[in-house]
């Protein structure tokens, strides 16, 4: 059936969403595909709602092409499997719940290792039941701290979700495998320049996984390459520990004055001043910053966290989160400074922090303050700071935490050379869950010599709605949306121009005949002039645009590629096989 645009329900826009951050964002609200509801909450249009369902379709075939079986699971859930594996409170502020009319609690799925176990637990009992696999392309509910650009980052999501249930370690390998290559062919068709990285495990728990990052510049991961291969989402970057020093050598710690020295380059011009060392000059890699935070507990509670770094780096907010998750990172404000007259703001120092100082705030500290390392940090005055501080001689942090920026140019942890960093949107995330889930909720099963074992699982997700977004982002222009063929509404626009009605007939049948030879057509038949008509054309972003015209006279068409801007006149008699052959590649 040919879906005429006199009938299609949309409004383009002129003008830009206020809130629009990134270009797919914009264009799609502007080409009619999508509509706000509230922050991170879209409804979809019929155009909007054609391109997920090509994702949709993608998603599947290579789903089903792996041997994973679809389900759908609600997303209206019971408390109770949450709680068995803690996450009703680990996952905090981020959980939408409410409660039903008898008052027991109830939530909006996150996502489900929790309910596809208990259905493997419910009708699985051996190891000849094993290696499964089951997905589902699902809405999701996450109440996000920041929904961003639109469907990028929504509160409502479609994902798809897989869950692999193996007996052993070498089969949820083997399943692990087995999606990520159908994730490399639906990132593939997808038609995304994307990057496989290490990721963090976060929240989940498990071992190893990767992400699948489309490489774009609005997006929010940061991630790193080496020339040798090496490849991680910046959370996941383990910075090595240096080997730790003797502590003798270095002169005894001494409290200095140093006024009008507050930030570390005046620091540093200061002691090279007074305080010289012997060796080489100071720099700011030899100071020792102290910053705190405040730590967030899903259970509420308030802790504050001391971090030393050195002196020429600082903390990367989104490493932190990711290193402390499930709790969630708060400024330490004044107020928590009045409540800890110990730490002097701009001055804080080793000696007052550790759980067993005075202050009793946890201290932890980059991997790069090993023993025997030598520093310049502050001495819990105003104005002063102490010099020759050595880490395992004078002070003690409480532990580790690598949640420094990671720079260009820092070496791969693997010795694999050089790290570059760029950003990308998340699109996929593949994890070895192991027996955490499988663990929580008894999933067990009978193995070969009758024993009980413990399922161990897989967990694999696809943002099938971000995956709308990230494609429109990696491929609109400066005229709008312009859709690789597999994803696109419609195979082809047909246009007809001017008032004539031989040109509205002759659109009329090469739209008709397409249509019979299986090609989805969008036909342009308003009465509305060229100029509209052409705007629309390349805001809407069909990949092939057919302008039935002036030219018929001559016994021409024009086709339009959307995203070369090429455009060609064919003789009528010609332009049904031609536009086939285009479509069909
Ligand atoms: P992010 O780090 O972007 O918050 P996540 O690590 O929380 O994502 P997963 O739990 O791994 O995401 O979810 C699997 C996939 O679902 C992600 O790779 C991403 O493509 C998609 N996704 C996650 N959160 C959202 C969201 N708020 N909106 C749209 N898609 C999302
Ligand atoms: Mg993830």
């Amino acid at each position: 059936m040919i879906t005429r645009m006199s009938h299609l329900f949309v409004r383009t826009l002129r003008d830009d969403p206020a809130d629009a951050e990134v270009p797919s964002h914009r264009w799609l609200v502007r080409a009619g595909y999508i509509r706000r509801v509230a922050p991170g909450i879209y409804s979809w249009l019929p155009l909007g709602l054609r391109v997920l369902h090509n994702v949709e379709r993608i998603v599947r075939e290579e789903m089903d092409a792996i041997g994973a079986q679809e389900v759908h699971f609600p997303a209206l859930l019971p408390r109770e499997p949450y709680e068995a594996t803690n996450r009703w409170t680990e996952y905090g502020p981020n959980v939408f719940r409410l409660k039903d009319r008898k008052g027991a609690d109830m939530l909006l799925g996150p996502t489900h290792e929790e309910m596809f176990t208990l259905m493997v637990k419910d009708l699985y009992s051996s190891y000849k039941d094993l290696p499964l696999s089951l997905y589902q392309i699902q809405t999701k509910y996450r109440d996000e701290a920041r929904p961003r650009a639109g469907i990028l980052r929504g509160r409502e999501f479609v994902m798809k979700d897989s869950y692999s249930f193996d007996i052993d370690d070498a089969g949820l390998e083997v399943s692990y495998q087995l999606h990520r290559r159908a994730y490399i062919r639906i990132f593939e068709r997808l038609g995304l320049e994307y990057v496989i990285v290490k990721a963090d495990a976060g929240a989940m728990g498990g071992s190893a996984s990767e992400e699948f990052l489309a490489v774009a510049e609005n997006g929010e991961d940061t991630f790193v390459r080496s020339p040798g291969g090496y490849a991680a989402n910046v959370e996941a970057v383990t910075v090595p520990a240096p080997e730790p020093l003797p502590v003798g050598g270095a002169p005894a710690a001494h409290v200095e004055d140093t006024p009008d020295s507050p930030t570390i380059e005046t620091l540093v011009a200061l002691i090279n001043d007074r305080f010289p060392r012997d060796d080489r000059p100071w720099t700011a890699a030899d100071t020792l910053k102290n910053v705190v935070f405040v730590l967030r507990h899903p259970d509420g509670r308030r802790e504050p966290l001391a971090i030393g770094l050195p002196g020429d780096r600082e903390v990367d907010v989104k490493r932190l989160e990711s290193a402390v998750s499930p709790a969630e990172v708060e400024p330490f404000t004044d107020a928590d400074f009045q409540a800890n007259p110990g730490l002097v703001k701009g001055y804080i120092g080793p000696a007052a922090l550790g759980t067993t100082s005075a202050s009793g705030v946890r201290y932890l500290c980059d991997p790069r303050v090993v023993a025997g390392t030598r520093w310049v940090t502050g001495a819990n005055e105003p104005g002063r700071h102490v010099l020759d501080l050595v880490c395992g001689r004078d002070f003690d942090p409480d532990g580790v935490i690598d949640v420094a920026e990671v720079r260009e140019g820092d070496p791969a942890p693997d010795g694999s050379g050089p790290l570059t960093l760029a950003r990308g949107i998340e699109m996929g995330h593949i994890f070895q869950l192991g027996r955490k889930y499988a663990d929580a909720l008894g999933l067990q099963v009978l193995d070969q010599s009758g024993r009980l074992v413990t399922v161990t699982m897989g967990s694999y997700g696809v943002g099938v709605s971000r995956a709308v977004a990230a494609v429109a982002e990696s491929t609109a222009d400066e005229k709008g949306l312009a859709w690789p063929r597999e994803l696109a509404p419609f195979d082809l626009t047909v246009l007809a121009t001017g008032k004539d009605p031989a040109v509205f007939e002759a659109a009329e049948k090469l739209a008709t005949e397409l249509d019979e030879a299986g090609l989805s057509v969008l036909l342009d038949d308003r009465k509305a002039s060229p100029g509209v008509k052409f705007t629309d054309a390349e805001l809407l972003g069909m990949p092939t645009t057919v302008v039935v015209g002036r030219g018929l006279a001559d016994g021409v068409v024009e086709v339009r590629d959307r995203r070369s801007g090429l455009s060609e006149n064919v003789p009528v008699a010609d332009a049904l096989a031609r536009l086939i052959a285009t479509v069909r590649g």
